[in-house]
């Protein structure tokens, strides 16, 4: 099915035609089912006479706000595809971005038509629009009256033509939905071909695993403009008919108010969230006894820290799940309703996928419960390839359509999945294997360690050893050997950390990944300024 039908199919006649299917967590207005449908197919007739033909790229440039899912599924009702960009991208990442994937239109918010302007400089689009009033709060003054005409049409004047919706005839299995980019954690954000097909097949797998939630209440903190909060936030709870408040932003007072003031039941988070609900003093001030679950993803969640956080909010444990942008995006989830998750794991295998471990060492073997390697997948949900980048599909899927994740992890008897870390992250310590995220874990229990993110640095000898990125908590003193000999008497000998550096934050992309390019950088940049001072 088309993703427009996957999720919206019906929810115009169905019982829950008129309640919202979001709300505006800062103001409250909300859109019903039936708004959403109808607002979704007047737009898709407004972009089409505007334009917008059946295989263009519309790139969608706004933070969350109610006008998201109808500028989504208004694009994808023409035939065109959606490439999500990253509201904090800069206009050299933005120009990248389109450049890349050949979008020709923009939906963008009034307060980023100097960014769009700065960007497209060069290259203009074919037509750039308003998902909101260019009256609106932050806005710029109007555009100047030029080139560019009388300055963007908004969406709103867009849904009010006349024109007839378009029908376009669309190949699930070929025609892409979606293009968006994967986060950039380990190089360049490659663009990722995610059609109809395997965007729709993925919402119903991981629906067999999450079970129905009509009218659950769900709040949207996490961009959409990331797949994790794209599926998780908008595709997966309107297909469940759920409500969905949405925050343009995190902030945690503004997101710790909005859950008591609506009720919210399910949270999702990424580790960030998750540290700052397990750590921060303004928790304790809100109401948070509506929260039924919180899920965790897109990178390694340390279990200690999610037990505080869990017994903080009266929860039994929290839930994770796991996926990559590549993989549309979900291959495993704890469901909700699960008594006994065992500790760490980020879920169970949603159906109608394979997955197998290989063994990191040559020759490659396929390895066994327990055993530690790389995620390989196959299934519905495998990305169609990297757009315009033949040589890193070939090198991502092989030719009998498995995806190697680059990710390494076990399963255990029961088949639950355990991620350990990135493949190409582990430090190799005198032949052992060392994973920062297991370090980071175990960091971020000492009690005056606020956040952590360790890489792998030469030492004096040449050889690979751990550092670790400390930031130490609001006010307190911590001293470099405290650091080093807390971890040293809780690891195994060739974990240790053996050099320490505190800084005030430590860098992390919107999905909240630590960004260790960034760390490698500073290293090299420290070493250099060492050697040329020796
Ligand atoms: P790039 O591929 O551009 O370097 P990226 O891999 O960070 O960036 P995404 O597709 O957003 O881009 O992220 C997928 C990755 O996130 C996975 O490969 C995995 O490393 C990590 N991840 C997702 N969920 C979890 C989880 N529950 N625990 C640990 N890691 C996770
Ligand atoms: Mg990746």
């Amino acid at each position: 099915l088309p993703i427009h039908e996957a999720v919206l199919g019906g929810c115009a006649t169905g019982e829950h035609a008129d309640r919202p299917a979001l709300v505006d967590g800062l103001t409250g207005r909300s859109v019903s089912y039936r708004e959403l449908d109808a607002g979704s197919r007047r737009l898709a007739a407004g972009l089409a006479a505007a334009g917008v033909a059946q295989g263009d790229v519309v790139a969608l440039l706004c933070p969350n706000s109610l006008a998201y899912p109808l500028a989504f599924y208004g694009t994808t009702r023409t035939g065109a595809t959606v490439t999500p960009v990253n509201p904090l991208a800069t206009a050299a990442e933005l120009a990248g971005q389109l450049r890349d994937s050949g979008a020709r239109w923009i939906i963008t918010a009034a307060a980023f038509l100097p960014l769009v302007r700065q960007a497209t400089a060069e290259h203009p689009p074919a037509g750039v629009f308003l998902c909101d009033a260019p009256d609106a709060p932050n806005a710029p003054d109007a555009p100047d009256e030029g080139e560019r005409g009388a300055g963007p049409r908004t969406l709103a004047e867009l849904a009010a033509s006349d024109a007839p919706e378009p029908a376009p005839r669309l190949d699930p299995a070929a025609d892409l939905a979606v293009l968006p980019y994967s986060s950039g954690t380990t190089g360049l954000p490659k663009g990722v071909m995610l059609t109809h097909r395997s965007v729709s097949t993925n919402l119903a797998q991981v629906d067999a695993l999450l079970g129905p939630a009509p009218g659950e209440r769900v709040l949207a903190v996490l961009p959409f403009a990331h797949i994790y909060g794209l599926t998780a936030l908008l595709n997966r709870p309107l297909r469940a008919r759920s409500t969905v408040v949405v925050l343009p932003r995190f902030d945690l007072e503004q997101f710790l108010t909005a859950i008591q003031r609506h009720r919210i039941e399910a949270v999702y988070v990424a580790p960030p969230i998750a540290l700052a609900l397990a750590k921060h003093p303004l928790v304790d001030r809100f109401d948070l006894s509506s929260i039924r679950y919180v899920l965790s993803a897109a990178a390694p969640l340390d279990a200690v820290l999610a037990a505080a956080c869990a017994r903080r909010l009266g929860l039994p444990h929290l839930l994770q799940g796991y996926g990559m942008t590549e993989l549309s995006p979900v291959t495993h989830v704890v469901p909700p309703g699960d008594p006994h998750p065992p500790v760490g794991t980020v879920g169970r295998l949603v159906p109608g996928t394979e997955l197998r471990i290989r063994a990191l060492d040559a020759p490659p073997r396929d390895l066994g419960p327990g055993e530690d390697g790389e995620l390989l997948f196959r299934g519905p949900q495998v990305m169609n390839g990297y757009f315009g980048r033949e040589s890193a599909t070939a090198a991502t899927v092989d030719p009998d359509g498995w995806l190697h994740t680059g990710d390494v992890g076990h399963v255990d008897a029961a088949g639950w999945l355990f991620v350990v870390d990135r493949v190409k992250e582990l430090i190799k310590y005198k032949g052992h294997q060392v994973a920062p995220a297991e370090l980071e874990a175990l960091l971020l229990t000492h009690p005056r360690i606020a956040d952590a993110a360790v890489i792998g640095v030469t030492d004096a000898h040449g050889a690979e050893c751990p550092k670790a990125y400390v930031v130490p908590a609001f006010g307190c003193d911590l001293a470099e050997q405290e650091v080093i000999e807390y971890v040293a008497r809780r690891v195994a000998p060739y974990k240790k950390v053996r050099e320490v550096e505190f800084l005030e934050a430590v860098p992390k992309s919107a999905s909240g990944k630590i960004l260790r390019r960034e760390l490698r950088d500073r290293a090299a940049r420290s070493a250099a300024a060492t050697t040329a001072a020796t």
